[in-house]
């Protein structure tokens, strides 16, 4: 499966906003944009930190903000829209409904992962399983009533012990439950859109918009 491995910080950097893209580091003080002198553009055009953006640009952000927070390549992203775009109802709603179905985004909001890529990561080296069987893809489709577990190996693993803490401190989306003492949850049924709070400041219509130009 092919995935971004540069520098994650950059993304935030681009897009102005903290994606939070590393997991707990992301909440302590050595966060970039923290700092006003680290937070800017990424590159050294200072032309094109002064333009005031296009339309275009303005859909295109919205398009990469939206993608990089569920961390995906461009390919595959637009794979998912098409098939948002072919289902009945509002084009936008759809794709978030499907972006929030993808086994690593599941696991990372069960908090077994601190990041979506770390979330991955556990996916791919077999840690986690969905209704009793091992599933090692995580743009995995997770559908309602679906049970996702910690395997054997991985429940003794430290990381994801104290990963497991953060839901007494912050809980779980509410479309999903957790047994943290047991290390296994359920995908009770598809968010609405209001009810994705992480993406409060994501239009998802400019996406729309971008790929039907
Ligand atoms: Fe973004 Fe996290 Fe890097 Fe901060 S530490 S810039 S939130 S990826």
């Amino acid at each position: 499966m092919a995935r971004y491995t540069g520098p994650k910080c950059r993304y935030c950097r681009a897009e102005r906003a903290k994606l939070f893209l590393k997991g707990s580091k992301c909440l302590s003080a050595k966060c970039p944009m923290n700092n006003p002198m680290e937070s800017g553009l990424p590159g050294r055009d200072p032309k094109a930190r002064a333009k005031k953006p296009t339309d275009y640009a303005l859909m295109l952000r919205a398009k990469q903000r939206l993608k990089r927070i569920y961390c995906m390549l461009e390919k595959q992203f637009k794979l998912t829209f098409n098939e948002a775009s072919r289902m009945g109802g509002k084009t936008g709603d759809n794709l978030i409904a499907l972006l929030e179905r993808r086994l690593d985004n599941v696991v990372f909001r069960m908090h077994f992962a601190c990041s979506r890529p770390q979330a991955a990561q556990l996916i791919s080296h077999g840690h986690i399983f969905v209704n009793g069987r091992r599933v090692d893809i995580p743009s995995y489709r997770v559908k309602v009533g679906d049970e996702i577990e910690v395997s054997a190996k991985g429940k003794n693993m430290l990381i994801v012990k104290e990963n497991l803490l953060e839901v007494g401190k912050s809980g779980v989306a509410s479309w999903l439950s957790v047994d943290a003492d047991n290390m296994k949850g359920q995908f009770n049924n598809i968010p609405e859109r209001v009810e994705v709070r992480e993406l409060e400041g994501v239009n998802e219509q400019l996406v729309v918009e971008l790929y039907s130009r």
